[in-house]
């Protein structure tokens, strides 16, 4: 298994939700491509899926039309919280242990990492990433991450600095019109499969406008916002406290031996809805480099890998009624 060379594979998200303003689109679709192929960059070289995937969030982090580093929205009272997380199962050889003739045997070894209420740095997705491979944690909040951001030398900021006009304007929406700015989304996720096999996932997010201060999405939380293990890594968007509930990611990845990628995250939406009546999104890649999507918003706006090799941006429908 570990000798098998994969044909690397990348797929991303930019959010479901209501649909982007007309105005938006092109440079939407062009940010999301330009991600994608920052990420296919890296997996063509030889990279890993982890790289891959923190350079495909962190570039869309970066753009300021999406829900994510700079651009992120706002909380009711006017501050950037933001999310984030990465996780990874890699494939390794091991001796099996009790076996007489010390077989070798290809294991699967995950790691996680992620920050939630972070106001201070340019790319949480990248803090997310220090989380996993500085301390022996999984997830860390508000000051703690930061004071930790600040010793590994991530780019920091000022709160003020992540805040678009475009942020702002929304901000005053939904100040007048809480329900609506709940339905407005943007986060942003990556997932992939590298070379060696290993699959993994990131997932950044501003979280939902308007929000009450402190509150904590999905994204950032293992088996809701993103999952990866041996058969697959996803990443998810949309009504958080729905995906929480589902635990939206582990539930796809788990379907997806049985149901192929493209059933299992169709299924997985359709739990969802039945369950919480929420509107959501998820992608997936699978071990083989099979790619999935699906979700039940009003749109959801993706870019993967084609089988062609050229990189295809879809505005995707609702893939089903639910
Ligand atoms: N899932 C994110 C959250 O609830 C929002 C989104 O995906 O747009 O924080």
């Amino acid at each position: 298994m570990r000798n098998t060379v994969h044909k690397p594979v990348l797929i991303a998200h930019g959010g479901a939700g209501v649909r982007t303003p007309v105005s938006e689109r092109a440079e939407r679709r062009r940010a999301l491509i330009s991600a994608v192929e920052t990420g296919l960059v890296v997996l063509r070289g030889g990279g890993s899926a982890l790289d891959a995937v923190t350079a495909t969030v962190a570039a869309l982090e970066n753009h300021h039309l999406f829900n994510a580093g700079f651009g992120s929205v706002l909380t009711r009272e006017g501050r950037v919280e933001m999310d984030a997380a990465v996780m990874v199962a890699e494939c390794q050889d091991s001796i099996a242990e009790g076996s007489a003739d010390a077989q070798k045997r290809a294991i699967t070894r995950i790691r996680a990492g992620g920050v939630v209420l972070v106001s201070r740095v340019y790319n949480p997705v990248l803090l997310a990433r220090c989380v996993m491979e500085r301390t022996p944690h999984v997830l860390i909040a508000g000051s703690a991450a930061e004071r930790l951001a600040r010793e590994a030398g991530i780019r920091m900021c000022r709160p003020e600095q992540l805040i678009t006009d475009r942020a702002r304007s929304r901000w005053f929406a939904s100040l007048k019109s809480p329900k609506s700015a709940l339905q407005e989304h943007g986060t942003v996720g990556a997932a992939a499969l590298d070379r060696a096999g290993n699959l993994a996932a990131a997932t950044s997010t501003g979280g939902v406008s308007g929000k009450m201060p402190g509150r904590v999405g999905d994204s950032a939380l293992i088996g809701a916002g993103l999952f990866a293990n041996s058969r697959g890594a996803a990443s998810a968007t949309g009504a958080g406290e729905a995906i929480m509930k589902a635990g939206l990611c582990r539930e796809a990845v788990r379907l997806t031996p049985r149901l192929g990628v493209q059933e299992a995250a169709q299924r997985a939406i359709e739990e969802l809805h039945g369950a919480t009546g929420g509107e959501a999104g998820v992608i997936i890649v699978d071990s083989r480099g099979r790619l999935g999507y699906a979700h039940n918003a009003q749109a959801m706006e993706i870019a993967l890998l084609a089988p062609s090799g050229e990189i295809e941006h879809l505005a995707v429908p609702a893939t089903k009624k639910v």
